[in-house]
């Protein structure tokens, strides 16, 4: 019998009918078997059991942390979950795998990017609003390519890009131009989809004839590295993990331990022969998995997967200088990461607008880098969601594929999640928690002197008891006769070797028959290293006087606190900070883009959006008083339809309005016209210098009102008023509403009618 749903029983026909009897509603009234009652049970079972869980669950979700618990909510944790669970049990913080009721957790962790930040109000979520499509490989591109052409000397580490099929014709040109003729000599370019990951749809060409365009989907082609550095024949990149702690202020770090990965078949420059090995010439550990020669070695510096440190030692030892790669890559990153701040700010802004109370965020990104044979780090890709998996897939059959525990990636990803979450944490929780550790290192150090005190006492009782037990003819071995205190425990914990059970038992027996205040109850607390069985009444008063009883702890879970350990070093963290603390001197000039993103946002007539619309531009032109030399209104309008329709492309959906890269874009071309100069820097700031000063002194001289919009008792108003010019900036679409108060406050109603004092008259 099946253990199926399905009962059979006899019908008045005589015959076996079918029936379910969950299903079915009248009463099953004869059983062929105890098989079927049997099963009825188990299935009743199950149904109560899933409903203790879902009830249980649900007491858990309503259960309030205490104040001092760092609580993480790991509900849409997806993949991630197994990693950020086991460094939660390590940090003893709380888990809510089933997320709050109230929405209120310390950290939110999310497996993929986020669609909807509206329901967030509180916390870190671990996903910037946009980072998916900003880091989609056309636009990271793109991005990058625009600060080359302002700064091109920084930004030459990365291969020549076009973006396909936009660029087509420049990629021709370019190929055309390159070739000798020869078709052996031809170079060779890498064909990737904008949005592919794990290699997916990924070829190699010579002729441009051979890309083949599918359907609405755009790719990136670039220059084909065929020169990379290769350690045992074999072709390699470097995963680095970086976390971007904050926008505003610009904090990030990079991980000291990262992941390589390298191709199964040895690498050859490509030919017509081999470009259709990927085995050969991509490093993607999704497709290398599948490949016959694939080494799944545990060795950290062995295997087709293996950690950054050892590679980097072993170019060490190979005489090549890794401390200036490792630079090479610090300073690849930050570039990277300033390069795409001003856009994952006007993403921010669209996502949780200034003055909404809105979830802070965080992000451990995975910058993909190939190393030359010169040693110059050169970026392919930065994943905004990569792999924190720490099993491997392993195939046991053909197409039988079990996952195991796969020790590198732990070592590596473990330590960047925890430093992760203990940077983002909140401070002073973190603080009370660090003391609260403090306190209990405290405690057990006293007791343990205490008990190392008694531990002599009792050490001398055992000398007695081996005086006495030697009266009584038992041997005793010479050690106990001044045993330290690590000796003592073992007598007591190694009661059970059947050769000292006879002696231990002696000294045990002689020690229980002590007070109960007296040091057996030491003894055990020390044996059971401070956390287990408090049975010293001092010690209990002590520990459960202290927050951290507050934790629910739960030994079995596995939880321990590194700096609990016995040698009380604070593990240091594996995350280096990059910004501000290395190159803030060095790059800040590079962050020109994020006044010019704040001119943008700040014309934005509507709040949470991400494209501004032709009224938006106008009054951008207008706050900053562009119209005056070589810009009419009427070439304003123009500049503006000629930009969309050049961005045009990157608007699929055809929303309206032009998106932030095409608003740099005809901020370019203003500097241009008005402030034009060989150095792009020079044209550039002195376009975003004009645009700052006038839009504060916009802000100090006030816009002028209409006062129309004022009604009847706004008549006698002053026709200028002052606001701040950050928090309001579309002036035309305010509600002006005037109340003559008592002390004379106007105000007026925003957008999101928040109301805000815009005139106070000096008494
Ligand atoms: P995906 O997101 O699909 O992994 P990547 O850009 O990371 O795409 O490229 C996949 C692999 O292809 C890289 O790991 C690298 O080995 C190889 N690759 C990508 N771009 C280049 C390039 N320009 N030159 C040489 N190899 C490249």
């Amino acid at each position: 019998m099946s253990s199926s749903a399905v009962v059979q029983r006899y019908g008045s026909t005589g015959q076996v009918q079918s029936i379910d009897p969950y299903n079915d509603k009248g009463h099953v009234s004869i059983y062929r078997s105890a098989e079927f009652r049997r099963e009825i049970q188990q299935r009743e079972r199950e149904a109560a059991r899933a409903k203790r869980d879902r009830q249980q669950a649900a007491r858990g979700a309503a259960k309030p942390a205490p104040r001092t618990v760092i609580t993480v909510d790991t509900s849409r944790a997806r993949s991630n979950i197994d990693v950020v669970r086991m460094c939660i049990r390590e940090l003893r913080w709380r888990e809510y795998a089933m997320g709050r009721r109230d929405l209120k957790c310390d950290v939110f962790w999310h497996g993929v990017n986020v669609q909807d930040y509206s329901s967030y109000y509180t916390g870190q979520i671990n996903r910037f609003p946009g980072m998916g499509e900003i880091l989609a490989k056309i636009n990271l591109f793109r991005t990058l390519d625009l600060m080359k052409r302002i700064f091109p000397n920084e930004y030459d580490f990365y291969p020549k890009t076009w973006l396909l099929p936009h660029q087509y014709q420049e990629f021709c040109a370019e190929v055309t131009g390159n070739s000798s003729g020869k078709r052996k000599m031809k170079k060779t370019y890498i064909v990737k989809p904008s949005e592919g990951s794990q290699g997916d749809g990924i070829y190699l060409l010579k002729d441009p004839q051979e890309y083949c365009l599918h359907g609405n989907r755009s790719h990136v082609v670039q220059e084909y590295l065929s020169d990379p550095m290769l350690l045992e024949k074999f072709k390699f990149d470097l995963r680095i993990y970086v976390t971007l702690k904050s926008l505003d202020p610009l904090e990030f770090y990079i991980a000291k331990e990262g992941m390589v990965r390298f191709c199964t078949v040895a690498y050859q420059r490509p030919t017509y022969k081999n470009m259709q090995e990927s085995y050969m010439h991509l490093t993607n550990y999704s497709l290398n998995k599948h490949s016959t020669t694939y080494n799944s070695s545990e060795r950290e510096d062995e295997g087709s997967k293996r950690t950054l440190s050892s590679v980097l030692n072993k170019m060490a030892s190979l005489g090549m200088d890794s401390s200036t790669l490792f630079e090479a890559i610090e300073r690849l990153v930050s570039k990277t990461i300033v390069a795409i701040t001003p856009e994952l700010r006007v993403a921010y802004q669209a996502h949780i607008p200034a003055g909404k109370p809105g979830p802070s965020c965080f992000q451990i990104l995975g910058f993909d880098i190939l190393l030359m044979r010169d040693l110059k780090p050169m970026l392919l890709e930065v994943n905004s969601c990569p792999s924190l998996r720490t099993v491997c897939e392993q195939e046991v059959g053909p197409g039988v594929v079990t996952y195991l525990p796969c020790l590198k990636d732990e070592e590596i990803k473990r330590p960047i999640v925890r430093d992760t979450l203990l940077l983002v944490a909140p401070k002073e929780k973190l603080e009370v928690l660090k003391k609260e550790r403090k306190e209990r290192r405290k405690v057990r150090r006293r007791f343990r002197s205490r008990g190392s005190n008694v531990n002599r006492q009792s050490n001398g009782n055992c000398e007695n008891a081996s005086i006495d037990k030697d009266n009584e003819d038992t041997v005793v071995d010479e050690n106990m006769k001044e045993p330290t205190q690590a000796t003592s425990i073992n007598v007591i914990s190694e009661a059970d070797n059947a050769s000292e059970s006879d002696r231990a038992k002696s000294v045990f027996d002689h020690v229980e028959k002590r007070p109960a205040s007296t040091p057996i109850a030491l003894f055990r607390y020390q044996d059971e290293d401070g956390e287990g069985d408090h049975t010293d009444a001092d010690a209990e008063v002590a520990l459960s006087s202290k927050p951290c009883a507050r934790f629910d702890e739960d030994e079995s879970d596995g939880g321990s606190y590194a700096s609990d350990s016995e040698n009380e070093t604070e593990e240091e963290s594996c995350l280096k900070q990059l910004y501000p603390a290395v190159y803030q001197a060095e790059y800040e000039r590079l962050r020109i883009f994020e006044k010019v993103a704040h001119i943008f946002m700040s014309s934005l007539g509507i709040r949470g959006s991400w494209r501004i619309g032709l009224t938006g531009f106008r009054m951008f032109t207008r706050k900053c008083r562009l119209g005056r030399r070589k810009l009419t209104s009427a070439a304003i309008d123009i500049l503006y339809i000629d930009f969309q329709k050049k961005w045009d492309y990157m608007n699929p959906d055809r929303t309206s309005g032009l998106c932030y890269q095409g608003f740099v874009d005809a901020f370019l071309e203003i500097a241009r016209r008005k402030f034009y100069s060989v150095d792009m820097v020079e044209m550039l700031e002195n376009l975003v210098d004009y645009c700052e000063a006038n839009m504060v002194h916009n802000s100090h001289s006030a816009p002028y009102v209409n006062r129309r919009l004022l009604g009847r008792r706004g008549k006698n108003l002053p026709l200028r008023l002052s606001y701040d010019d950050s928090l309001l900036t579309d002036v035309d679409s305010m509600h002006i509403s005037v109340s003559s108060t008592k002390n004379q406050r106007y105000k007026s109603t925003g957008v999101y009618g928040s109301t805000r004092t815009l005139y106070e008259p000096k008494e």
